[in-house]
């Protein structure tokens, strides 16, 4: 696990005040619910989550709440890293055989409508069943004519955790990624996010949306997903809950009647 630094706020003495957070989930405790969740599914895919350093989403970023729900899943942080190996192995530098990035697929930052339009009746047809909503492109973002070769012998998925600009540095700073296979997420339906957070697109999911339609769409069993998005309900319910809390708090209260 990353050591990262507790956020710090300033309260109105001036003075930084250290907020308590969970050392796995990393939220503040009034957002955890780790002792909820269940044992880390079992995937047959790898997962590796690269998070840009100023990822600054505390309250609802969702890439941890995924990587600590999944048995063979890496969250590391970072702007570049040598390779695919060295990526996967973060700060840990365990001995692994080499990691080959053909036999992993990168989640490319496409626009989703114009691939979309790309998918005609042939590539339609060589999706396997229920894997509609990822679409394995070329270099060029388009899609490719066979989908079922396309995903043969996968082993693994990159995730880029960031904002749009972000993930774009992050793609940029890793050459290694061109030589992953590279996908698409097409989502049928919109992000759980709902009004809590502004996206710039419908396609815009949270992390751990991205997490669980990857594995759905790549024939993980479907328990696993649902999981995924389940805890990510609990999230915002936990935030949503959170933020009428403080709107209540009666210091607020007080300050607000002596601006009057
Ligand atoms: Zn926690």
């Amino acid at each position: 696990m990353e050591n990262r630094e507790a956020p710090v706020t300033q309260n109105s003495n001036q003075a930084a005040v250290e907020i308590p957070t969970c050392p796995k989930c990393e939220k503040r405790l009034e957002l955890c619910f780790c002792a909820e969740l269940p044992e880390p599914s079992k995937t047959k895919l790898d997962i590796l989550i690269l998070q840009h350093p100023q990822e600054p989403d505390t309250e609802l970023g969702s890439a941890r709440l995924a990587q600590i729900q999944l048995s063979k899943a890496r969250l590391n942080v970072g702007l570049s890293w040598p390779n695919l190996t060295r990526a996967w192995q973060g700060k840990e530098r365990e001995e692994i055989p080499a990691l080959q990035p053909k036999d992993w697929v990168c989640i490319y930052l496409g626009n989703a409508g114009d691939l979309k339009k790309k998918i005609n009746f042939p590539i339609q047809e060589s999706i396997p069943k229920g894997g509609e909503e990822i679409i394995f492109v070329d270099k060029k973002g388009n899609p490719l004519y066979d989908q079922a070769e396309a995903r043969a012998g996968i082993k693994g998925i990159i995730l880029l955790d960031g904002t749009w600009s972000q993930a774009k540095t992050l793609w940029w700073r890793n050459a290694w990624m061109l030589k992953c296979r590279r996908a698409a997420l097409l989502p049928k339906s919109a992000s759980l996010y709902g009004t809590m957070r502004k996206e710039p697109r419908k396609e815009c999911l949270s992390t751990i949306e991205s997490v669980a339609l990857a594995f759905d769409s790549l024939g993980e069993k479907s328990e696993i997903g649902n999981q995924l998005r389940s805890s990510f309900r609990k999230l915002l319910q936990k935030a949503r809950d959170d933020r009428r809390l403080r709107s209540d708090r009666p210091e607020q209260k007080k300050q607000e009647t002596q601006k009057d």
